[in-house]
């Protein structure tokens, strides 16, 4: 099946929104990058330029850093009622709502997400989000200290100050979202870097965020390339705090030019997270959540169960169904709304995916569906499933980062957890079966951030996400992510 079948199939193909901005966000004005450079943004699906974004550099970071530190020290948003912090963000959930269609068409067009996840997954989520955390920014409270002697002591939560934000492509907006509402709930300042391959959405919600009154200065936008842009916002001293979502060997560079300014750092980064079949299980639930846990947003997902631990009576069986279901993937047009899987989303990771599916051959995986290109044009791959997979391929210790499942069979309790952990990343991991005991015991044992029970890829802007080891610093969302933009200051005051 190509893509261009799929587009005849169907009557409902929606058409790309407009791309209405392509300039840096500095200080609530539109401009063109110091330098005058820009870079394409392509098209996924039919690799063809989207547009010519402006592309920020040190330079630019600067300016962009000076605004946030202004609009955090003097500016208005440091006077600003907490509780009208919250408004703000509140609104701007409401604007994200009204243009859900367009935003949702951006990310579809820019990263070849499926229209039909752009709108039931990455706007929704990103909109409770927002909302989410508009309820906190007048919540941050403080606590009274019994200390010795006669003084009154209390803690309060402040703002950290500026944010720099590094964000990567597979889920643009939800990762705006994830970064921008608790920092402004907690009274912050942003600059962002958007991902080069996705940067349209973002640029639209800035300008969504003036819409709403966010006042300028308080969220920059630059768009540009990780080792300039990135690397100078990450350097640059008037930025307090890191967040970084993406690889841990980006992070690791992070890390090292944060060194000099001591930031404050949180990272989100890779996994190759273990999903655990017990025989035990409802089958299929369970093999409905495996194909959704590793296909969904066509594998570019950190938290993807990508390897898929099946307990060996029912091993056969769990993979034949698993086959069939992975066979039924529409994949095609991410712009009709009834395909399931679009196209990667460059190049880059396309030409990574396919070597990878060529290392699971070589070293000796049985690749029982799926495994080649579709078409001629567009990042597309089939859903493939290797079988018979063992611990040390490197379609089993590497994040792949698509749509690769990797099925290693296991015969009891302590195998499958000395396995599971044998890895160097920890951010998710689930396990189906019926026998609560045994759920427990698999939540206790695997040391990841994340553990699903018979479920997979549940989302909650309440519930933390982060890694363990090097699958992260930190976590986001939930009450834990406004540790990340708050410093704890202790008054004490003398009562003689
Ligand atoms: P991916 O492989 O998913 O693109 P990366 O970690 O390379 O993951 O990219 C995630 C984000 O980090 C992107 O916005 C990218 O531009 C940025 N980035 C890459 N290298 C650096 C760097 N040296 N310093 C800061 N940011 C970087």
């Amino acid at each position: 099946m190509s893509p261009a079948t799929l587009e005849k199939a169907s009557e409902k193909v929606v058409s790309a929104p407009k791309v209405r901005r392509t300039k840096l966000l500095i200080n609530g004005e539109w401009v063109d990058s110091r330098s005058g450079k820009t870079f394409a943004t392509y098209n996924p699906a039919t690799e063809e330029k989207i547009a010519d974004v402006a592309e920020g550099d040190a330079a630019d970071i600067d300016l962009a850093a000076k605004a946030a530190r202004k609009a955090f020290e003097s500016g208005p948003w440091s006077k600003m009622d907490a509780r009208d912090r919250g408004r703000l963000l509140n609104k701007l959930a409401d604007l994200a709502e009204t243009h859900l269609e367009e935003l949702a068409g951006l990310e579809t067009l820019d990263n070849g997400k499926p229209i039909a996840d752009s709108r039931a997954a990455d706007l929704p989520l990103a909109i409770d989000c927002l909302r989410y955390y508009a309820g906190w920014a007048d919540k941050l409270v403080g606590e009274t200290v019994p200390i010795r002697g006669n003084y009154f002591c209390y803690t309060k939560r402040e703002p950290v100050g500026v944010a720099g934000q590094i964000i990567p492509w597979n889920f643009p907006l939800l990762m705006v979202a994830w970064k921008w509402a608790p920092a402004l709930a907690a009274g912050c300042t942003i600059v962002m870097k958007p991902a080069e391959q996705t940067p349209l959405s973002c640029l639209r919600f800035a300008e969504l965020a003036l819409e709403a009154g966010i006042p300028p200065g308080v969220i920059n936008v630059v768009p540009g390339y990780g080792p300039t842009a990135g690397a100078a916002l990450v350097k640059h001293p008037d930025v307090d705090k890191i967040a970084f979502t993406g690889e841990h060997r980006t992070a690791q560079i992070i890390m090292a030019d944060a060194a000099q300014t001591l930031k404050r750092l949180t990272f989100e980064l890779g996994g190759k997270s273990p999903n655990i079949i017990f025989a035990d299980c409802d089958l299929d639930a369970a093999v409905a959540g495996t194909e959704f846990g590793l296909f969904f947003n066509q594998g570019q997902c950190c938290c993807a169960g990508s390897r898929v631990f099946v307990e060996q009576s029912i091993h056969e069986k769990f993979v034949e169904k698993l086959i069939a279901r992975a066979k039924q993937r529409k994949v095609g047009n991410p712009f009709d709304p009834s395909t399931t899987q679009g196209p990667q989303v460059d190049k880059a990771q396309f030409d990574k995916i396919l070597s990878y599916i060529g290392k699971g051959n070589e070293a000796g995986a049985k690749c029982v569906t799926g495994g080649k290109r579709i078409g001629d044009k567009g990042f597309f791959i089939e859903p493939t499933v290797f079988d018979r997979v063992t611990d040390d391929m490197p379609i089993a210790t590497d994040e792949i980062f698509g749509p690769v499942m990797s099925v290693l069979p296991f015969k009891d309790f302590d195998e499958v957890v000395t396995r599971a952990n044998k890895t160097i990343f920890g951010l998710a991991a689930a396990v189906w079966t019926r026998d609560v005991g045994k759920a427990h015991r698999i939540a206790k044992s695997v040391r990841a951030g994340t553990v699903w029970v018979n479920c997979y890829d549940v989302f909650d802007a309440a519930a933390p996400f982060g890694g363990f080891k090097m699958s992260g610093i930190g976590r986001e969302l939930g009450a834990a992510a406004l540790n990340n933009y708050t410093e704890l200051k202790t008054v004490t005051m003398s009562l003689d």
